[in-house]
Formats: structure tokens, C-alpha cells, sequence
């Protein structure tokens, strides 16, 4: 009788035991999963990169039915460098952004632990309101940085059980806290970079990021054989202009020049400052006669544009233009029908200023040209 009592419970020890090391082998395996993850999300060389790393692999290895990334994003500045990188509302509708911390806030408490539960209408519409119908679980991980909620991981599971009070969150915890490391990190690089392309005087791009782009879009026009206009813009006797008025009064005009030319520009333009004085614009599926028309508005509008000195004076500024366009010819090498594009526009803004100045003149950047000149 004993014997069988010693014999029964050796037997569910070693049960208790096999069910101990199958849950080890099993949170191994888990572990190693989120490693392999947190890896990734590490190593992500850019936004894109991560939020790949994020929104497609993560979520499919997981079995995620609704994942979202909610950002606070008061200054509007994490969406103008998502703008800047293409990454749209259209292309990533699962990133939310809110303007005020108070709402996401509301969700967490002081110590911002995850939240795990069932999800009613409000925080469906709130943070989930892509997904086709309500999940009916869900776990809230904040973001957090130097002890401020910079955000959520949001994920919502079809299975009520999945996220209830009780289930283990660590691995969970330790991913959120990554990614709150690797998204801070990846907005403020790509900030950076987009400052490198910025001129600091007028804030519109630099001759940086105009040669990046002046490539791209000769490519396009001439693989596409659709027009390319360039503009050469340049301010009239702008030295004796700060001679008479002072840098001063001459950096603040250089702003308001800057800004009247972006006015005319549409969204897929390419404006930027090329130096000194200098302007250039590429103006994308644009042939000759919408250029001059574009380039016109441009020189109207900075003829009647009269900013007032210290004293009251109003000044009087003019701006002289060169314009050029090419017309696709598929094969011209892009870079010399860039620099071809460029270099008209350029004589284009010669003939302008010998001419008399304030006003626009034209040549066509013809790539047939380009083609008997010789290599
Ligand atoms: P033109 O009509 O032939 O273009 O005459 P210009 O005087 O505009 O041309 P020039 O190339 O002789 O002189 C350009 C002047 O632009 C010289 C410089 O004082 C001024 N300039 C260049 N960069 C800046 C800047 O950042 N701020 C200010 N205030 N002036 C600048
Ligand atoms: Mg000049
Ligand atoms: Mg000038």
C-alpha cells in the first residue's frame, strides 16, 4: 500500500517535471524569438528599415490580428520627417499620431505598466481605427523615454484569453522598451539628415539635396519621356542692394525671396537655395510653356513684393530668370542630360541679366544634341 502511494507520487513528479521542461524549452524558444526581433529592430540602418522590421515581420511572426504604433507628436515634428521620407497615412496607417499626451495618458498609470484587457468603442476608434472589427483582447505597452510617455505598442488579438490580467509580459515590456530606443533614435537621424539638406538662412532645401534630386527626376523624365523644367533664379544687383541696406535687411529679403518662390511651387517641385543669391527650382512633368508661366508668377509677385526698411522706406527688389526644359529621350546617359538641363537654364539666367534683368529667358536642353557631341 505504501509501495503504491511512493509509486504514485514518483509519477507525478516526474509529470510536474516534464510539464517544467517543456514550458522552459518552450519560453527558450519565445525568447529566442523576441532576441531575434529586438536584433532586428536594432540593426534597422533607417525609419523605413524599422518600421518593416515592425509592421510586417514582427507582426506575421506573432500572429498579430491588429498592431498599431500611437506617437505624441505635439510640434508636428515626428509627421514632417515621416512626410519627408514618403512615410504617409495612405502607406502606414497603423502609425497614429495624437498632439496631446493627456488621452494615451489616460490609458496607463503613473508607473506606465502595460495595460491588458478587453477594448471598448472608445479605444477601438482610438487606437485601433483601421482594424475591421473590435478585438477582443488587447495589450497596451507605452513607450517611454527619460520618464516621459512618448508613445504606444498596441497590439489586439481576435482571441478574448489571449491578453487577460495574470499573462507573463516581459518578453512583451522588454520589445516596447526597444522600441522606444530604436524609434527615438531613428526619428532624430533622420532629422539630422533632413537638416543637412536644409539651408539654415531660408529653410527651403540646398544645392545638396537639389543635385540628389536633379538626378532622380532627370532619370524619371528621361525613362518616362515626360518634360523637366529647370529655373535659374538670381537677385538683381543684390551686392549694391546690401551695400545700401546692410546684410541684415539683405538676409531677411533673401527669407522673403525664398518663400514667395516656394509659394508657386507645387508639392512634387524641387526648390532649393544653390547659393548666395541663386535660386534653382526643377518643376517635374512640366514642359516650356507652363515654366514660363510658373517662372512669370514667380518674377510678378517678387517685383510687387515690397518689404520696408528700419525707417519705414519700402525697397524694391527684382529677380532675373533662367529657364530650360528637356523632353525625354530614353537613351541619354541621366547624369549628362542633367548637367545639360542645368547648364541651359544657367545661360538661360545669362541672357536674362545681360538683357536688361527682371526678366526670363529661355532655352531648350535638347538631348538629341548630347548624343552627337562627342564622349
Ligand atoms: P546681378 O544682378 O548681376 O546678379 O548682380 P548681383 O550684385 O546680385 O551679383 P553679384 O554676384 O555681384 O553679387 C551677389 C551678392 O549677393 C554679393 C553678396 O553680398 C550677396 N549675398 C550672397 N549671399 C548672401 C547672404 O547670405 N546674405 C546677404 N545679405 N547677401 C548675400
Ligand atoms: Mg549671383
Ligand atoms: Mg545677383
Amino acid at each position: 500500500m505504501r509501495n503504491n502511494d511512493l509509486l504514485d507520487e514518483n509519477r507525478q513528479l516526474r509529470r510536474k517535471l516534464k510539464a517544467y521542461e517543456t514550458n522552459a524549452s518552450r519560453n527558450e524558444q519565445k525568447l529566442r524569438r523576441f532576441q531575434d526581433h529586438e536584433l532586428q529592430f536594432i540593426s534597422a540602418g533607417s525609419a523605413h528599415e524599422l518600421l518593416e522590421a515592425i509592421f510586417s515581420e514582427y507582426r506575421a511572426e506573432f500572429h498579430l490580428d491588429a498592431l498599431t504604433l500611437l506617437l505624441i507628436d505635439p510640434e508636428y515634428e515626428i509627421r514632417r520627417v515621416m512626410e519627408n521620407l514618403d512615410i504617409t497615412n495612405q502607406s502606414h496607417p497603423d502609425i497614429l499620431f495624437v498632439d496631446d499626451a493627456a488621452p494615451l495618458q489616460a490609458y496607463f498609470n503613473e508607473h506606465y505598466h502595460p495595460r491588458l484587457g478587453s477594448c471598448n468603442e472608445s479605444c477601438y476608434l482610438f487606437l485601433f481605427p483601421n482594424t475591421d472589427t473590435l478585438p477582443s483582447s488587447i495589450a497596451l505597452f507605452p513607450l517611454v523615454r527619460q520618464g516621459k510617455l512618448i508613445g504606444s505598442l498596441n497590439l489586439g488579438s481576435y482571441e478574448p484569453q489571449r491578453y487577460i490580467q495574470g499573462v507573463a509580459t516581459d518578453f512583451l515590456e522588454r520589445l516596447a522598451a526597444i522600441i522606444a530606443v530604436c524609434l527615438e533614435s531613428a526619428i532624430n537621424s533622420e532629422k539630422l539628415k533632413l537638416l543637412g539638406l536644409l539651408d539654415p538662412l531660408t529653410g527651403v532645401h540646398n544645392r545638396r539635396y537639389f543635385d540628389e534630386r536633379l538626378e532622380e527626376e532627370t532619370d524619371r523624365c528621361l525613362r518616362e519621356q515626360a518634360a523637366l523644367s529647370c529655373l535659374f533664379l538670381d537677385i538683381d544687383h543684390f551686392k549694391q542692394f546690401n551695400d545700401n541696406h546692410g546684410h541684415h535687411i539683405g538676409d531677411l529679403v533673401l527669407r522673403d525671396v525664398a518663400s514667395l518662390i516656394k509659394r508657386q511651387m507645387r508639392s512634387s517641385d524641387v526648390m532649393a537655395r544653390f547659393g548666395g543669391e541663386e535660386f534653382a527650382a526643377l518643376l517635374v512633368r512640366t514642359d516650356k510653356q507652363e515654366a514660363m508661366d510658373i517662372a512669370e508668377r514667380i518674377r510678378t509677385s517678387i517685383a510687387r513684393h515690397q518689404p520696408v526698411d528700419a525707417a519705414g522706406q519700402p525697397l524694391h527688389i527684382t529677380i532675373s530668370i533662367g529657364c530650360a526644359s528637356l523632353v525625354g529621350n530614353p537613351d541619354v546617359a541621366s547624369r549628362s542630360a542633367a548637367q545639360h538641363l542645368l547648364q541651359q537654364a544657367d545661360k538661360a539666367l545669362y541672357i536674362a541679366k545681360k538683357s536688361g534683368r527682371n526678366r526670363i529667358d529661355y532655352l531648350l536642353a535638347e538631348t538629341f544634341d548630347l548624343m552627337n557631341q562627342p564622349a
